[in-house]
Parts: structure tokens; C-alpha cells; sequence
């Protein structure tokens, strides 16, 4: 007869992963469930859509993180539904029961209802969507060179919509890919006239950062060669024109939405639980109304008087507040729970080579050294020593000879093709 506590977690992203790691091997039986078999460091996704780092670089195979692991398990199924009063988890061909349930689903791309936009544009919040990228971009290169198309034929275009820390690496890093690859990879084609443009709502490059690491990068994106459009709001996309709210048109087969994410919902509570398709938590991170349901990370919407709007949807708040939360779990009956607080430890953002800029909460720097501060950082966080020595390698490789040796196109799950 099992005695231990049953908990699930729903999603094994920054959040659900750092959870499951401060309870293993303790008293408790641990149920992580994702829809992909992988945990994924997502900041570093712009990389791979850009062949710079390769998928499995950035890819971490929960039953290799929990191999040696007494208390926790794994399984591959996309949750469906939760129904609460029967403690009851229902998801692709299975259903789970708990004593605590955790939800850390993260978010997923928002195209805010726009249909057209969501089948043409390309979204980048997991692993296959960044390759798609990747794939698609390059077939574009391809198409054009089989078809003897103009070089001037704007559709060939990279189009990234959002001026976020996503949108401006994306837009810097593919920038790079133009200057020093493609020239090389397709030496018969002249690239003068392919245009890399960034749109944006704001009228600067990342508006949640300081106003310096704004002007920099707006400069960084400029010395790149970066068309970036400021104030502008994309209405709609063919396939092949992007219409923007100004009447302005931009012709492009590329577009990548880096706009704005939403909450990925699952089923089975009342609407009131929510706030902007996210759980609203207090601040143990218990979902308002039941004892044994929790959310975290950008799925949890938890209101402070610091951050009375909650708060902003991030790795590190995923994190914390799942160590938070674990320590919590851990603690005798009789001792008070923490409140989760979090303790904003700034934000970077890297445009290109010797591009970068960190705005810490006491110091604010740009340029060669935050570059490496950049660099050196987000090779702390990866999972693993061959991981970290894998992306250390590619990047010294890319930085002496400008180029990488990743750019495949892979195609999606074929069988019994027999057509070769
Ligand atoms: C391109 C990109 C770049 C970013 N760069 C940065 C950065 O530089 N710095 C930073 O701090 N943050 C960055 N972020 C944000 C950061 O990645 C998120 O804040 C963080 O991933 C949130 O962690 P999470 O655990 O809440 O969700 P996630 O990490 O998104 O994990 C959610 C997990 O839940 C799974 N899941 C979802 N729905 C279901 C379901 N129904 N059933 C089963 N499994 C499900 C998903 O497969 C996924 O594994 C970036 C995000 C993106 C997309």
C-alpha cells in the first residue's frame, strides 16, 4: 500500500523541472507529465532556427534527467482536463489521481484570435517550431535559386514581428547569417537586396529594459543592418504580404511572430479562476479555492504590491517559484509556508557578436563585455557538461571562422518513403 504523497506536475519547463528536482529522492511520489519527451531552454531557441546550435544542444530527455531517480517518473501525454472534485487528471489515453497537483504548462504563441496569421506566420515556443524555422528560411534560399527567381523578389524577406529580447535576437543573429553564410552557401546569388526587418508596436527595441539597453540595441540593430519598423502593428499575412495597420506592405514568404504568448489553459476550472489566461495564485502559489492545486512559472498569475500586475513571465520567476514552493512541500506539518517574493535579478539581451545588453539591478552595461557576460551566463544555466561544452564548441567555432557547419534541413517523420 503506497503511503507516500502523490504529486503531478504538469509540464516539465523551467518550472515543473526545477519542482521535480527539489523533491527527488524525498518522501513523495513524483508524476511529471509533458507532451514533448524533452525539457527545453528555450532562450536559446532563436540559435537554432538560425543553424548556429543544434536542437539537442538545448534538448533534455526527462527519462535521461530522472534516470536515477527513486521517487520520480515520467510520462509522454498532453493533459486534457483537470477535474478538481475527483482529484483526477484526464489526458491522451490515460488518467492520473493525485494528493497535490502542480500546473506549470507555460505559454504558447499568441496570435491574438488572428487564424490567417497563426497558419502562415512561424511561432518559436518549442524545439519543432524552431526548426521549422530553420527549414523554412533555408528551403526559401533553395526555392529561389531553382526557380532562377530575381534576387530583388522581396518574398525571400525575414520578417520578425515583436521587438522583444526574442525578436531582436532573432533579428540580429539572422543578420549575421546574411553578412558572413549566406554569401558563402550560395555563392552565385547576390544578397544586397534581402532585407531582415523587425516590426514593432513600441517605438524602440526592448521596451521592458532600460532606456540605454533601448537606444543601444536600436544602434546595434542599425549597425547590423537591421530594418527596424517602430510603431507599426501587423493586421494580416498571406503567405506573401504582410499588411501593417499604416497601409505599409512588406512582401515576405519568412514571418516570424515573436509578439506575445499566452497561457496554455487546460480544461476544468470556472473562468473566474483566471486572469488573461493565466491561474491566479496567492502567494504560496496555490491556485484561489482549493487546497491541493498550485501553479507556477508564466502559467501563475500571482499579484504583490511590487508587482501588482504579477509578474513578468520569465525564467527566473519560474524557477524561484519552484523552489519556492518545494521547500514548502518538504516542511514539517507544524511549520509556516514561505511566501514566494521575487528578487528581479534583470534582464539581457544579445543583438550579435560583441552586441549585447544587461541591465542588472545595480549596474547597467553594453557592448564586448556584457557579450561575454551574456555568453557566460546563459552556458551556466544549460543542462549538463557535454551540453554546455557542445554550444562552448559551436560558438568558438562560429566566432574564429563566421560560420557554423548546422545548417540541415530536416524534414518532418517520413515512412516507407518510396519515392527517393
Ligand atoms: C524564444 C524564447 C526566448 C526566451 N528567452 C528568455 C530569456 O532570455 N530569459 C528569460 O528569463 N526567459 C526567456 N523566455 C521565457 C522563458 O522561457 C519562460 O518564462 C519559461 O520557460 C517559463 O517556464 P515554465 O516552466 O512556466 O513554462 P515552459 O518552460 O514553457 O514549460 C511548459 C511545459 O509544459 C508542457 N505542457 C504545456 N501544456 C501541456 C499539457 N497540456 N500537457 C502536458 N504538458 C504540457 C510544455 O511541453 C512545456 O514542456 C523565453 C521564451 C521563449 C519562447
Amino acid at each position: 500500500m503506497e503511503t507516500r504523497e502523490k504529486i503531478i506536475i504538469i509540464g516539465g519547463g523551467f518550472a515543473g523541472l526545477q519542482l521535480a528536482k527539489s523533491l527527488n529522492n524525498k518522501n513523495k511520489k513524483v508524476l511529471v507529465l509533458d507532451k514533448v519527451n524533452h525539457h527545453m531552454f528555450q532562450p536559446l531557441f532563436y540559435q537554432v532556427a538560425c543553424g548556429r546550435i543544434e536542437p539537442s544542444n538545448i534538448s533534455f530527455p526527462f527519462r535521461k534527467i530522472f534516470q536515477a531517480s527513486r521517487n520520480t517518473q515520467f510520462r509522454l501525454t498532453e493533459v486534457q482536463k483537470i477535474i478538481p472534485e475527483q482529484n483526477k487528471v484526464i489526458a491522451d489515453d490515460a488518467e492520473f489521481t493525485y494528493d497535490k497537483l502542480i500546473i506549470a504548462t507555460g505559454c504558447k504563441t499568441n496570435f491574438f484570435g488572428n487564424k490567417d496569421l497563426e497558419k502562415q506566420a512561424f511561432g518559436m515556443k518549442n524545439t519543432q517550431e524552431a526548426i521549422s524555422i530553420r527549414n523554412h528560411v533555408l528551403l526559401t534560399f533553395e526555392k529561389l535559386i531553382l526557380e532562377k527567381r530575381r534576387s530583388d523578389d522581396g518574398n525571400w524577406n525575414i520578417v520578425i514581428v515583436g521587438s522583444g529580447p526574442t525578436g531582436v535576437e532573432l533579428a540580429g543573429a539572422f543578420s549575421e547569417m546574411k553578412k558572413e553564410i549566406l554569401p558563402r552557401d550560395y555563392p552565385y546569388m547576390n544578397f544586397s537586396q534581402l532585407e531582415i526587418i523587425l516590426v514593432s508596436s513600441t517605438e524602440k527595441p526592448l521596451a521592458v529594459m532600460s532606456h540605454e539597453s533601448q537606444d543601444k540595441s536600436e544602434q546595434y540593430l542599425k549597425d547590423l543592418g537591421v530594418r527596424f519598423m517602430s510603431g507599426e502593428v501587423v493586421t494580416e499575412y498571406d503567405g506573401d504580404k504582410v499588411h501593417l495597420k499604416s497601409g505599409k506592405t512588406i512582401p515576405s514568404n519568412n514571418v516570424i511572430w515573436a509578439a506575445g504568448v499566452t497561457g496554455n489553459v487546460i480544461e476544468g476550472f470556472p473562468s473566474e479562476k483566471l486572469v488573461r489566461n493565466r491561474y491566479i495564485v496567492d502567494r504560496h502559489n496555490k491556485i484561489k479555492g482549493y487546497d491541493n492545486i498550485f501553479a507556477i512559472g508564466d502559467i501563475a498569475y500571482m499579484e504583490t504590491p511590487k508587482y501588482p500586475q504579477g509578474h513578468p513571465q520569465v525564467a527566473n520567476v519560474a524557477i524561484h517559484q519552484a523552489k519556492n514552493l518545494g521547500k514548502n512541500f518538504l516542511r514539517k506539518k507544524s511549520e509556516p509556508w514561505e511566501e514566494y517574493e521575487y528578487k528581479d535579478q534583470g534582464s539581457m539581451a544579445t543583438i550579435g557578436k560583441h552586441r549585447a545588453v544587461v541591465d542588472l539591478p545595480f549596474i547597467k552595461f553594453q557592448g564586448l563585455f556584457a557579450w561575454y557576460f551574456w555568453m557566460f551566463l546563459h552556458l551556466m544555466l544549460i543542462l549538463s557538461v557535454r551540453n554546455k561544452l557542445a554550444i562552448f564548441f559551436n560558438w568558438m567555432w562560429s566566432y574564429f571562422n563566421k560560420d557554423s557547419s548546422l545548417r540541415l534541413i530536416i524534414s518532418p517523420n517520413v515512412k516507407n518513403n518510396t519515392e527517393q
